[in-house]
């Protein structure tokens, strides 16, 4: 099956998977060292990681197409630096910043037919009511069972689960395994997007005595969207799908407040007891959070300044979480 390359939480799977295609959303891998687009200026070392992931897929794997969305500047910029090819070619989808309007809503809806025209120009079919329904409760079947498995996994074990899901779709089976020690401090990670070497990062938190009950970052729990109303299913599932896909709370969200609700929420519910606030050399868009971050919930804050995955900066953030996870003890 054709595939299509995103990182970005606003492009349903379903909607691709309705048309007979594929997403893979993907965690790039750290590419600091890299050639090619990878160096390009201008953009931060996530975005950067995230076209040198996208020009080597074109090349080695059958991929059809590459969705890029306005959350950011950094991945509009990067949008501008993946040019389209006949054999690759690539959508700058608009991802509404205002969410709560009728107006936004409508945009959002605009944005998801579009893609679904550029999904057939990639060869995809495009699907009626019907099917789309059916595809759309596939995937909320399986979401639900992921987050059923969220209270009997670790940290770890949880973000491979996620990132499998979001790679291959509602065909991963999600087995539960051990949770973590009872005694293990509670933490929330929070902040923007992981890269694949990240799950280094959650292992060393285990292997400090410590476990993440909540991934609150933009390739985590903080991202799934909601289930959806099955009674709005039958006439008009694309207005449901915008309806839910158009609530993923966000930093960049304006206003943001949902983030901060779904956050006092989780982090009162798992017992958190301490947030890793992790954010991204030049992401204006998290780290403007940190002050409300730290001032909002009444927990201690461990802001982690990174410039890469886990592997590139071990042993600087191994030190500074050892530390931080002793004062929570
Ligand atoms: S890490 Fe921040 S600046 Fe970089 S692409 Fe993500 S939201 Fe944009």
């Amino acid at each position: 099956m054709k595939t299509v390359l995103s990182t970005c939480p606003y492009v349903p799977p379903e909607w691709v998977a309705a048309h007979d295609l594929r997403l893979r959303r993907f965690r790039p891998g750290d590419a600091r060292s890299a050639a090619g687009l990878a160096g390009g200026a201008g953009v931060c070392p996530y975005a950067r990681d995230v076209l040198r992931a996208m020009e080597a897929a074109s090349v080695t794997e059958d991929t059809a197409g590459v969705v890029i969305t306005t959350v950011c500047d950094q991945m509009r910029r990067a949008a501008g630096l993946l040019p389209g090819t006949d054999s690759r070619p690539v959508l700058l989808m608009n991802v509404p910043t205002t969410w709560q309007t009728p107006a936004g809503q409508q945009i959002y809806v605009s944005e998801l037919r579009r893609l679904g025209r550029f999904l057939v120009s990639l060869g995809g079919r495009a699907p009626d009511d019907r099917r789309l329904a059916d595809t759309m409760v596939a995937y909320d079947q399986a979401r639900f069972a992921l987050k059923e498995c969220r209270r009997r996994c670790s940290g770890s074990r949880f973000s491979r689960l996620l990132a499998e899901f979001d790679e291959q779709g509602p065909g991963v089976s999600f087995s539960p395994s051990a949770s973590g020690p009872a005694d293990a401090v509670k933490l929330a990670l929070v902040g923007g997007p992981l890269w694949a070497e990240d799950a280094e990062l959650f292992e060393i938190i285990e292997s400090l005595g410590g476990n993440v009950v909540l991934d609150a970052t933009t390739s985590g729990e903080l991202v799934m969207p909601d289930a959806y109303d099955r009674s709005h299913l039958a006439d008009r599932p694309l207005e449901e799908m915008a309806r839910v896909y158009g609530r993923i709370p966000d930093a960049f969200r304006r206003p943001n407040r949902a983030l901060f609700e779904w956050l006092g929420r989780e982090l009162a519910a798992r017992g958190v007891q301490g947030i890793v606030f992790r954010t991204c050399l030049w992401c204006d868009t998290w780290v403007a959070e940190l002050v409300r971050i730290r001032e909002g919930f009444g927990l201690p804050v461990l802001h982690l300044d990174v410039d890469g995955a886990t592997p590139g900066c071990r042993t600087r953030i191994s030190g500074r979480l050892q530390a931080f996870m002793e004062v929570l003890r």
